[in-house]
């Protein structure tokens, strides 16, 4: 297992557009291996290239239903929308609220270079959305309606029991 380092919030990178990946050979497929190990370790469900610092185009997501590789990922189609909390590796500690579509087309690579397509809804198309947000150097935290604070959390806890 090879992790590597997660960059934060105030890194140039995480702002920059990333490339497209025209070479399907084992350099990608040992980064997108690494990007696997590193978001498993740190308990993420996404991580986009930018964010260890490789600006190409290129996105892991498993919100507990395996693992998905996307290479040059796009999405085709948007329907609907539903707002939730959302957080960030590279914005530790941090989260708050977004607004995204219900429902999304995403068409991509896969890590042999064939065209593969993903029809996501809920908490995936959140994940695929913030994730590719990510190769065009956008935060969740540049569309956030606003801030979600750890004390109202527990006030949610609290007035569910
Ligand atoms: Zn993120």
């Amino acid at each position: 297992m090879a992790t590597r380092r997660i960059v934060e919030i105030g890194d140039e990178k995480l702002r920059k557009q990333a490339k497209p990946v025209s070479k399907f050979d084992l350099r990608l497929r040992i980064l997108l291996k690494d990007m696997a190990d590193t978001m498993y370790k740190a308990n993420g469900v996404g991580l986009a290239a930018p964010q260890v610092g490789i600006l190409r185009r290129v996105v892991v997501v498993d919100i507990g239903e395996g693992l998905i590789e996307l290479v040059n990922p796009v999405i085709t189609d948007a329907q609907g929308e539903q707002s939730g909390p959302e957080g960030c590796l590279s914005v530790p500690g941090r989260q708050g609220l977004v607004i995204r579509p219900e429902k999304v087309t995403v068409k991509a690579q896969n890590a042999r270079g064939e065209d593969v397509e993903y029809h996501a809804e809920g908490f995936l198309a959140r994940a695929f959305c913030h994730e590719l947000d990510h190769l065009d150097g956008i935060l969740y935290v540049d569309k956030m309606e606003r801030e979600i604070f750890p004390e109202e959390e527990q006030e949610d806890k609290e007035a569910k029991e």
